[in-house]
């Protein structure tokens, strides 16, 4: 019976986090400018509020100037759009984020596409889309989580070229970029959402596994091939009457069951998440080396 490997996406982000200070304050002696990432949040749900939050603290922890727009919930489609074109236009911002859900009343298309891609860290633009989808092109930005689990599997040395990989989920945010660079980097990618029929017959068959459904615990042991890697992207609360705030966070995949049959596995948390926020910095980092030319 086999252990799996614990993959450390917190060591590895802040790994990440170590490079990308020395290389802002190289930038900002060496050219005089400092990165800066602007956010703009609509309403007040209180976990995109704490994303807000963490996302400052990370700028700030790596030297990245950080800007933020708070709008009301009841604040029209044309006030966001307002904001988005003032950080278009604004030379000190290199990446601008529109924290996701908006409000129902907006149109949620029109805003991502009124980014400015050569300052779309988050990747969502439908262009930066499209060019990761074919093949010769190369997008501006790739979207921060599914980017955070490819780098995760590089930084533990797990050859993506030739496997067979498995997607779960199809999301626009995560499960849908992740099949696509996982395809990049040549392996064979199957996609599993919620109509595909009997899911543990594909992923047995998997080398690579990257779950983004939303559903606790729902991969168990039995649907992983021996040896298999397996990035669990989901993020679940679970009730607990032991922990302090009577639930505890688990993944998608049956972590107990899974860490017996995979080589390599990441835990939730302490696995995708960190990294998530890591590759928004990277991004706002390349953003700003492009625009100003510095190597
Ligand atoms: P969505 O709800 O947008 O997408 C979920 C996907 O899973 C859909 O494609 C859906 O299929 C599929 N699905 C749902 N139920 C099943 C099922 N029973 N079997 C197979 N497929 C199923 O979620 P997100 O992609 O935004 O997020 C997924 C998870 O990742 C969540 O737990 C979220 O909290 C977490 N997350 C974590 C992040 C991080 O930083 N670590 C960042 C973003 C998300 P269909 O398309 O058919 O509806």
């Amino acid at each position: 019976e086999g252990t799996a490997t614990v993959i450390d996406g917190k060591a590895v982000a802040k790994k990440i986090r170590d490079e990308i200070t020395i290389e802002v304050s190289r930038m900002k002696e060496s050219i005089g400018v400092v990165p800066g990432l602007a956010v703009i949040l609509v309403g007040d749900r209180k976990d995109s509020a704490t994303y807000v939050r963490n996302k400052k603290k990370a700028c700030d922890s790596v030297g990245i100037k950080s800007f933020e727009v708070c709008l009301a919930e009841d604040s029209s489609e044309e006030e966001v759009l307002r904001s988005v074109s003032g950080f278009n236009d604004d030379p000190s911002v290199h990446g601008i984020l529109v924290q996701l859900p908006l409000p129902s009343h907006m149109d949620e298309q029109n805003i991502l596409n009124a980014v400015s891609i050569e300052k779309d860290v988050d990747g969502f633009h439908p262009l930066n889309i499209g060019r990761l989808a074919m093949r010769g092109r190369k997008p501006l930005f790739v979207p921060c989580t599914p980017k955070g689990c490819i780098e995760l599997l590089h930084r533990y040395n797990i050859g993506i070229k030739g496997k067979r990989a498995v997607v779960i989920g199809r999301s626009n945010i995560v499960g849908m970029p992740a099949a696509l660079l996982l395809q990049r980097e040549d392996a064979t990618v199957t996609i599993i959402h919620s109509r595909t029929k009997n899911p543990e017959e594909i992923t047995r068959e998997a080398d690579i596994i990257i779950s983004a459904v939303g559903q606790a615990n729902m991969v168990r042991g039995s649907w992983i091939k021996p040896g298999a890697v397996i990035i669990d992207v989901g993020i679940n609360p679970v009730e607990d009457s032991s922990a302090a705030r009577g639930y505890r966070l688990v993944g998608d995949i049956c972590y107990e069951e899974a860490s017996k049959v995979a080589s390599a596995i990441t835990p939730v948390p302490g696995g995708v998440g960190p990294m998530t926020i890591a590759m928004l910095l990277s991004n706002t980092f390349t953003s700003a080396k492009r625009i100003h030319n510095f190597q």
